[in-house]
Protein backbone atom coordinates (compact mmCIF):
# COMPACT_ATOMS: atom_id res chain seq x y z
CA UNK A 1 0.00 0.00 0.00
CA UNK A 2 1.62 3.07 -1.24
CA UNK A 3 0.48 6.07 -0.09
CA UNK A 4 1.35 9.77 -1.32
CA UNK A 5 2.09 12.38 1.41
CA UNK A 6 1.65 15.86 0.02
CA UNK A 7 1.51 18.44 3.02
CA UNK A 8 1.41 21.50 1.08
CA UNK A 9 1.46 25.14 2.48
CA UNK A 10 0.68 27.17 5.70
CA UNK A 11 -0.74 24.78 8.45
CA UNK A 12 -0.72 21.51 5.85
CA UNK A 13 2.26 20.06 6.95
CA UNK A 14 1.95 20.31 10.77
CA UNK A 15 -1.47 18.43 10.44
CA UNK A 16 -0.60 15.79 8.24
CA UNK A 17 2.59 14.95 10.40
CA UNK A 18 0.05 14.01 13.28
CA UNK A 19 -2.57 11.96 10.71
CA UNK A 20 1.09 9.66 9.80
CA UNK A 21 2.05 9.61 13.08
CA UNK A 22 -1.70 7.69 13.47
CA UNK A 23 -0.95 6.27 10.47
CA UNK A 24 2.27 4.52 11.67
CA UNK A 25 0.89 3.13 14.96
CA UNK A 26 -2.10 1.20 13.24
CA UNK A 27 0.46 -1.50 13.29
CA UNK A 28 0.65 -1.80 9.29
CA UNK A 29 3.93 -1.40 6.91
CA UNK A 30 2.87 1.41 4.42
CA UNK A 31 5.04 2.90 2.29
CA UNK A 32 4.74 6.72 2.09
CA UNK A 33 6.43 9.25 0.43
CA UNK A 34 6.50 13.30 0.91
CA UNK A 35 6.50 15.08 -2.36
CA UNK A 36 5.98 19.13 -2.26
CA UNK A 37 2.73 20.41 -3.10
CA UNK A 38 1.24 24.24 -4.04
CA UNK A 39 3.49 27.16 -2.83
CA UNK A 40 5.96 24.53 -1.41
CA UNK A 41 5.98 22.82 -4.95
CA UNK A 42 6.28 26.82 -6.50
CA UNK A 43 9.02 27.29 -4.39
CA UNK A 44 11.34 23.78 -5.10
CA UNK A 45 10.90 23.82 -8.64
CA UNK A 46 8.62 26.68 -10.15
CA UNK A 47 5.24 25.41 -10.45
CA UNK A 48 2.28 24.46 -7.61
CA UNK A 49 2.46 20.73 -9.01
CA UNK A 50 5.80 19.73 -10.07
CA UNK A 51 5.93 16.56 -12.70
CA UNK A 52 8.04 14.39 -10.12
CA UNK A 53 4.98 15.10 -7.67
CA UNK A 54 2.27 14.39 -9.97
CA UNK A 55 4.03 11.17 -10.60
CA UNK A 56 4.43 10.07 -7.02
CA UNK A 57 0.64 10.76 -6.79
CA UNK A 58 -0.21 8.78 -9.99
CA UNK A 59 1.37 5.60 -8.90
CA UNK A 60 0.51 5.92 -5.33
CA UNK A 61 -2.81 3.69 -3.74
CA UNK A 62 -3.87 6.90 -2.03
CA UNK A 63 -3.20 10.56 -1.61
CA UNK A 64 -2.89 12.41 1.63
CA UNK A 65 -3.06 15.64 0.82
CA UNK A 66 -2.92 18.88 3.74
CA UNK A 67 -3.64 22.19 2.16
CA UNK A 68 -2.58 24.87 -0.37
CA UNK A 69 -2.48 28.76 -0.54
CA UNK A 70 -0.47 31.51 1.03
CA UNK A 71 -0.82 35.16 0.90
CA UNK A 72 1.97 35.59 0.11
CA UNK A 73 1.50 34.03 -3.61
CA UNK A 74 -1.70 36.15 -4.81
CA UNK A 75 0.36 38.04 -7.20
CA UNK A 76 1.40 35.22 -9.11
CA UNK A 77 -0.44 34.81 -12.32
CA UNK A 78 -3.11 32.44 -12.21
CA UNK A 79 -1.25 28.99 -13.57
CA UNK A 80 1.54 29.20 -11.49
CA UNK A 81 -0.99 29.40 -7.82
CA UNK A 82 -0.83 27.06 -5.18
CA UNK A 83 -4.58 25.97 -5.60
CA UNK A 84 -3.83 25.24 -9.23
CA UNK A 85 -1.84 22.11 -7.61
CA UNK A 86 -5.47 20.73 -6.52
CA UNK A 87 -7.16 21.33 -9.63
CA UNK A 88 -4.32 19.76 -11.73
CA UNK A 89 -4.38 16.75 -9.30
CA UNK A 90 -8.14 16.32 -9.72
CA UNK A 91 -7.99 16.49 -13.14
CA UNK A 92 -5.23 14.25 -13.75
CA UNK A 93 -6.70 11.89 -11.81
CA UNK A 94 -9.95 12.09 -12.67
CA UNK A 95 -10.97 12.47 -9.31
CA UNK A 96 -15.15 12.80 -10.02
CA UNK A 97 -16.53 12.08 -6.82
CA UNK A 98 -16.25 14.43 -3.68
CA UNK A 99 -17.22 12.82 -0.92
CA UNK A 100 -17.70 15.29 2.38
CA UNK A 101 -19.05 13.33 5.59
CA UNK A 102 -20.48 16.66 8.02
CA UNK A 103 -20.38 14.80 11.44
CA UNK A 104 -21.07 16.66 14.47
CA UNK A 105 -20.21 14.72 17.74
CA UNK A 106 -22.61 15.42 20.54
CA UNK A 107 -19.79 16.90 22.85
CA UNK A 108 -19.30 19.54 20.14
CA UNK A 109 -23.24 20.45 19.74
CA UNK A 110 -21.93 23.71 21.38
CA UNK A 111 -19.66 25.12 18.86
CA UNK A 112 -22.53 24.88 15.92
CA UNK A 113 -24.57 28.26 14.99
CA UNK A 114 -27.82 26.37 15.46
CA UNK A 115 -29.58 24.89 18.46
CA UNK A 116 -28.00 21.80 19.61
CA UNK A 117 -31.19 19.95 19.49
CA UNK A 118 -31.29 20.17 16.07
CA UNK A 119 -27.85 19.58 15.01
CA UNK A 120 -26.58 17.01 17.75
CA UNK A 121 -25.48 13.77 16.38
CA UNK A 122 -25.48 14.88 12.85
CA UNK A 123 -23.85 12.13 10.84
CA UNK A 124 -24.40 12.88 7.15
CA UNK A 125 -22.72 12.26 3.62
CA UNK A 126 -22.63 15.19 0.97
CA UNK A 127 -21.64 13.61 -2.99
CA UNK A 128 -20.78 16.24 -4.98
CA UNK A 129 -19.41 15.67 -8.53
CA UNK A 130 -15.99 17.29 -9.22
CA UNK A 131 -15.35 17.46 -12.75
CA UNK A 132 -18.07 18.74 -14.78
CA UNK A 133 -20.88 21.15 -14.86
CA UNK A 134 -20.75 24.53 -15.28
CA UNK A 135 -17.31 25.26 -13.90
CA UNK A 136 -15.84 23.09 -16.67
CA UNK A 137 -18.47 23.76 -19.26
CA UNK A 138 -17.41 25.01 -22.80
CA UNK A 139 -17.88 27.76 -24.42
CA UNK A 140 -17.20 30.39 -21.84
CA UNK A 141 -16.02 34.15 -21.71
CA UNK A 142 -17.08 37.32 -21.83
CA UNK A 143 -18.41 38.38 -25.48
CA UNK A 144 -20.78 41.09 -27.46
CA UNK A 145 -24.47 40.03 -26.19
CA UNK A 146 -26.39 39.08 -29.43
CA UNK A 147 -29.66 39.83 -28.86
CA UNK A 148 -32.23 40.90 -26.29
CA UNK A 149 -32.50 44.46 -24.28
CA UNK A 150 -28.98 44.29 -23.86
CA UNK A 151 -27.75 43.46 -27.57
CA UNK A 152 -24.29 45.03 -28.63
CA UNK A 153 -23.02 44.89 -24.78
CA UNK A 154 -20.34 42.94 -23.39
CA UNK A 155 -22.28 40.26 -21.47
CA UNK A 156 -20.12 36.79 -19.57
CA UNK A 157 -21.09 33.91 -20.01
CA UNK A 158 -20.96 30.14 -18.97
CA UNK A 159 -22.24 26.72 -20.16
CA UNK A 160 -23.84 24.23 -17.81
CA UNK A 161 -23.42 20.77 -18.90
CA UNK A 162 -23.84 17.01 -18.04
CA UNK A 163 -23.01 13.99 -20.19
CA UNK A 164 -25.14 11.24 -19.26
CA UNK A 165 -21.84 9.02 -18.51
CA UNK A 166 -20.76 11.40 -15.78
CA UNK A 167 -24.15 11.61 -14.41
CA UNK A 168 -24.50 7.60 -14.21
CA UNK A 169 -21.26 7.61 -12.62
CA UNK A 170 -21.51 9.98 -9.87
CA UNK A 171 -25.12 8.34 -9.24
CA UNK A 172 -23.23 4.67 -9.10
CA UNK A 173 -20.77 6.20 -6.13
CA UNK A 174 -24.17 7.95 -4.53
CA UNK A 175 -26.21 4.66 -4.31
CA UNK A 176 -22.98 2.39 -3.33
CA UNK A 177 -22.07 4.96 -0.19
CA UNK A 178 -26.14 5.09 0.81
CA UNK A 179 -25.81 1.51 0.82
CA UNK A 180 -22.91 1.44 3.39
CA UNK A 181 -25.08 4.02 5.54
CA UNK A 182 -29.32 4.82 6.47
CA UNK A 183 -29.94 3.32 2.52
CA UNK A 184 -31.33 6.83 1.64
CA UNK A 185 -30.15 9.08 -0.93
CA UNK A 186 -31.67 12.71 -2.33
CA UNK A 187 -30.87 14.05 -5.43
CA UNK A 188 -30.24 17.86 -5.61
CA UNK A 189 -31.17 19.25 -8.76
CA UNK A 190 -33.09 22.75 -10.67
CA UNK A 191 -35.35 20.39 -12.63
CA UNK A 192 -37.81 22.72 -12.09
CA UNK A 193 -35.51 25.71 -14.46
CA UNK A 194 -32.56 23.90 -15.97
CA UNK A 195 -32.77 21.67 -18.53
CA UNK A 196 -29.27 20.30 -17.59
CA UNK A 197 -31.09 19.23 -13.92
CA UNK A 198 -33.83 17.55 -15.16
CA UNK A 199 -31.55 15.47 -17.48
CA UNK A 200 -29.63 14.73 -14.21
CA UNK A 201 -33.15 13.91 -12.57
CA UNK A 202 -33.60 11.16 -15.29
CA UNK A 203 -30.62 9.48 -15.12
CA UNK A 204 -30.30 9.53 -10.96
CA UNK A 205 -34.04 7.85 -11.56
CA UNK A 206 -32.61 5.48 -14.60
CA UNK A 207 -29.34 4.31 -12.17
CA UNK A 208 -31.84 3.62 -9.21
CA UNK A 209 -33.30 0.66 -10.82
CA UNK A 210 -30.43 -1.26 -10.07
CA UNK A 211 -30.69 -0.43 -5.99
CA UNK A 212 -33.88 -1.29 -5.25
CA UNK A 213 -32.05 -1.33 -1.41
CA UNK A 214 -31.98 2.37 -1.29
CA UNK A 215 -35.13 4.88 -1.14
CA UNK A 216 -34.48 7.52 -3.34
CA UNK A 217 -35.76 11.19 -3.41
CA UNK A 218 -35.47 14.52 -5.42
CA UNK A 219 -34.85 17.99 -4.02
CA UNK A 220 -34.47 21.14 -5.72
CA UNK A 221 -31.42 23.01 -4.52
CA UNK A 222 -33.33 25.87 -2.99
CA UNK A 223 -35.47 23.56 -0.78
CA UNK A 224 -31.75 21.41 0.13
CA UNK A 225 -30.23 24.70 1.32
CA UNK A 226 -33.31 25.59 3.35
CA UNK A 227 -33.42 22.11 5.05
CA UNK A 228 -29.96 21.57 5.46
CA UNK A 229 -30.25 24.36 8.12
CA UNK A 230 -33.78 23.64 9.41
CA UNK A 231 -33.43 19.92 9.58
CA UNK A 232 -30.45 18.69 8.80
CA UNK A 233 -30.81 15.40 10.55
CA UNK A 234 -32.97 14.31 8.30
CA UNK A 235 -30.57 13.30 5.15
CA UNK A 236 -28.78 10.23 5.04
CA UNK A 237 -26.85 10.97 1.91
CA UNK A 238 -26.89 13.84 -0.90
CA UNK A 239 -25.75 13.90 -3.95
CA UNK A 240 -25.22 16.80 -6.44
CA UNK A 241 -23.51 18.77 -9.19
CA UNK A 242 -20.14 19.95 -9.19
CA UNK A 243 -22.09 23.95 -8.09
CA UNK A 244 -24.69 23.02 -6.10
CA UNK A 245 -22.69 20.36 -4.27
CA UNK A 246 -19.89 23.37 -3.38
CA UNK A 247 -22.23 25.89 -2.06
CA UNK A 248 -24.28 23.16 -0.04
CA UNK A 249 -20.73 21.14 1.03
CA UNK A 250 -19.53 24.43 2.92
CA UNK A 251 -22.97 24.92 4.27
CA UNK A 252 -22.98 21.67 5.84
CA UNK A 253 -19.61 22.25 7.14
CA UNK A 254 -21.00 25.03 9.06
CA UNK A 255 -23.14 22.69 10.63
CA UNK A 256 -20.65 21.08 12.67
CA UNK A 257 -19.15 24.31 14.09
CA UNK A 258 -15.70 23.95 13.09
CA UNK A 259 -14.54 23.39 9.68
CA UNK A 260 -11.34 21.76 11.81
CA UNK A 261 -13.32 18.85 12.05
CA UNK A 262 -14.33 17.57 8.56
CA UNK A 263 -12.69 15.32 6.61
CA UNK A 264 -13.27 14.91 2.55
CA UNK A 265 -12.10 12.23 -0.10
CA UNK A 266 -11.86 12.41 -3.93
CA UNK A 267 -12.64 9.25 -5.36
CA UNK A 268 -11.81 8.42 -9.62
CA UNK A 269 -13.64 5.43 -11.10
CA UNK A 270 -11.81 2.64 -9.25
CA UNK A 271 -11.74 3.93 -5.89
CA UNK A 272 -8.35 5.73 -5.85
CA UNK A 273 -8.34 8.81 -3.56
CA UNK A 274 -7.30 11.81 -2.64
CA UNK A 275 -7.91 12.92 1.30
CA UNK A 276 -7.67 16.23 2.96
CA UNK A 277 -9.09 17.92 5.21
CA UNK A 278 -12.16 20.43 3.92
CA UNK A 279 -10.40 23.56 5.21
CA UNK A 280 -7.99 25.11 3.50
CA UNK A 281 -4.34 26.40 5.14
CA UNK A 282 -4.91 28.43 7.55
CA UNK A 283 -1.89 31.22 7.01
CA UNK A 284 -3.08 32.85 9.99
CA UNK A 285 -2.25 30.46 12.44
CA UNK A 286 0.50 28.51 10.61
CA UNK A 287 3.15 27.33 12.70
CA UNK A 288 1.59 28.33 16.37
CA UNK A 289 1.29 24.56 16.92
CA UNK A 290 -2.41 25.50 17.53
CA UNK A 291 -3.94 24.39 14.20
CA UNK A 292 -6.75 21.08 14.67
CA UNK A 293 -5.20 18.20 13.33
CA UNK A 294 -8.77 15.85 13.58
CA UNK A 295 -9.95 16.46 9.69
CA UNK A 296 -6.56 15.39 8.57
CA UNK A 297 -7.10 12.19 10.82
CA UNK A 298 -10.48 11.65 9.76
CA UNK A 299 -9.68 11.68 6.33
CA UNK A 300 -6.37 9.31 6.84
CA UNK A 301 -9.45 7.12 8.25
CA UNK A 302 -11.50 7.49 4.72
CA UNK A 303 -8.38 6.55 3.02
CA UNK A 304 -8.09 3.49 4.95
CA UNK A 305 -11.99 2.67 4.43
CA UNK A 306 -11.95 3.78 0.88
CA UNK A 307 -9.13 3.06 -1.21
CA UNK A 308 -6.97 0.87 0.97
CA UNK A 309 -9.75 -1.54 2.38
CA UNK A 310 -9.08 -1.08 5.52
CA UNK A 311 -11.94 -0.46 6.97
CA UNK A 312 -11.05 -2.14 10.82
CA UNK A 313 -8.38 0.37 11.04
CA UNK A 314 -10.81 3.87 9.72
CA UNK A 315 -13.07 2.01 12.41
CA UNK A 316 -9.92 2.35 15.29
CA UNK A 317 -9.01 5.89 14.46
CA UNK A 318 -12.87 7.20 14.17
CA UNK A 319 -13.18 5.88 17.66
CA UNK A 320 -10.22 7.39 18.78
CA UNK A 321 -10.93 10.96 17.91
CA UNK A 322 -14.32 10.04 19.64
CA UNK A 323 -12.32 9.34 22.88
CA UNK A 324 -10.37 12.30 22.70
CA UNK A 325 -13.37 14.28 22.60
CA UNK A 326 -14.82 12.91 25.14
CA UNK A 327 -11.97 12.79 27.64
CA UNK A 328 -12.53 16.70 26.89
CA UNK A 329 -9.30 17.57 24.80
CA UNK A 330 -9.60 20.80 22.65
CA UNK A 331 -7.89 22.68 20.25
CA UNK A 332 -8.11 26.45 20.25
CA UNK A 333 -10.67 26.20 17.95
CA UNK A 334 -13.25 24.11 19.42
CA UNK A 335 -12.36 24.73 22.86
CA UNK A 336 -15.47 25.54 25.31
CA UNK A 337 -15.12 26.51 29.03
CA UNK A 338 -14.68 23.52 31.13
CA UNK A 339 -12.65 21.71 28.32
CA UNK A 340 -8.89 21.25 28.33
CA UNK A 341 -7.10 23.08 25.36
CA UNK A 342 -4.14 21.41 23.82
CA UNK A 343 -2.02 22.28 20.42
CA UNK A 344 -1.64 20.25 17.16
CA UNK A 345 0.74 17.64 18.92
CA UNK A 346 -0.45 17.22 21.91
CA UNK A 347 -3.99 16.45 19.86
CA UNK A 348 -2.23 13.82 17.35
CA UNK A 349 -0.27 12.56 20.43
CA UNK A 350 -3.40 12.03 22.11
CA UNK A 351 -4.98 10.12 18.94
CA UNK A 352 -2.10 7.49 18.96
CA UNK A 353 -2.47 6.96 22.81
CA UNK A 354 -6.66 6.63 22.09
CA UNK A 355 -6.13 3.83 19.52
CA UNK A 356 -7.21 -0.16 20.63
P1 LIG B 1 -9.05 28.44 5.61
O1 LIG B 1 -9.92 27.24 5.64
O2 LIG B 1 -7.60 28.21 5.41
O3 LIG B 1 -9.25 29.27 6.96
C1 LIG B 1 -10.49 29.83 7.38
C2 LIG B 1 -10.47 30.04 8.90
O4 LIG B 1 -10.55 28.77 9.54
C3 LIG B 1 -9.18 30.70 9.40
O5 LIG B 1 -9.50 31.54 10.48
C4 LIG B 1 -8.35 29.54 9.90
O6 LIG B 1 -7.46 29.87 10.93
C5 LIG B 1 -9.42 28.57 10.38
N1 LIG B 1 -9.00 27.17 10.22
C6 LIG B 1 -8.90 26.47 9.07
N2 LIG B 1 -8.45 25.23 9.31
C7 LIG B 1 -8.25 25.15 10.64
C8 LIG B 1 -7.77 24.11 11.50
N3 LIG B 1 -7.41 22.89 11.05
N4 LIG B 1 -7.69 24.37 12.82
C9 LIG B 1 -8.05 25.56 13.32
N5 LIG B 1 -8.50 26.57 12.55
C10 LIG B 1 -8.60 26.36 11.23
O7 LIG B 1 -9.64 29.40 4.47
P2 LIG B 1 -9.08 30.77 3.89
O8 LIG B 1 -8.47 31.59 4.97
O9 LIG B 1 -10.17 31.30 3.07
O10 LIG B 1 -7.93 30.32 2.89
C11 LIG B 1 -6.56 30.29 3.22
C12 LIG B 1 -5.79 29.69 2.06
O11 LIG B 1 -6.19 28.33 1.87
C13 LIG B 1 -6.05 30.38 0.72
O12 LIG B 1 -4.83 30.51 0.03
C14 LIG B 1 -7.00 29.43 0.01
O13 LIG B 1 -6.92 29.54 -1.38
C15 LIG B 1 -6.51 28.11 0.50
N6 LIG B 1 -7.47 26.99 0.41
C16 LIG B 1 -6.95 25.79 0.07
C17 LIG B 1 -7.77 24.69 0.02
C18 LIG B 1 -7.14 23.36 -0.34
O14 LIG B 1 -5.95 23.19 -0.18
N7 LIG B 1 -7.91 22.37 -0.79
C19 LIG B 1 -9.13 24.80 0.34
C20 LIG B 1 -9.64 26.05 0.74
C21 LIG B 1 -8.77 27.16 0.77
Amino acid sequence: MKIAILPGDGIGPEIVEQAVKVLNALGESFEMETAPVGGAGYEASGHPLPDSTLKLAQDADAILFGSVGDWKYDTLERSLRPEQAILGLRKNLNLFANLRPAILYPELAGASTLKPEVVSGLDILIIRELTGDIYFGQPRGVRICPDGPFKGQREGFDTMRYAEGEIRRIAHVAFQAAQKRDKRLTSVDKANVLETFQFWKDIVTDVHKEYPDVTLDHMYVDNAAMQLVRAPKKFDVLVTGNMFGDILSDAAAMLTGSIGMLPSASLDANNKGLYEPSHGSAPDIAGKGIANPLATILSAAMMLRYSLGKAEHADRIETAVKKVLAQGLRTPDIYEAGTIKVGTVEMGAAVVQALV
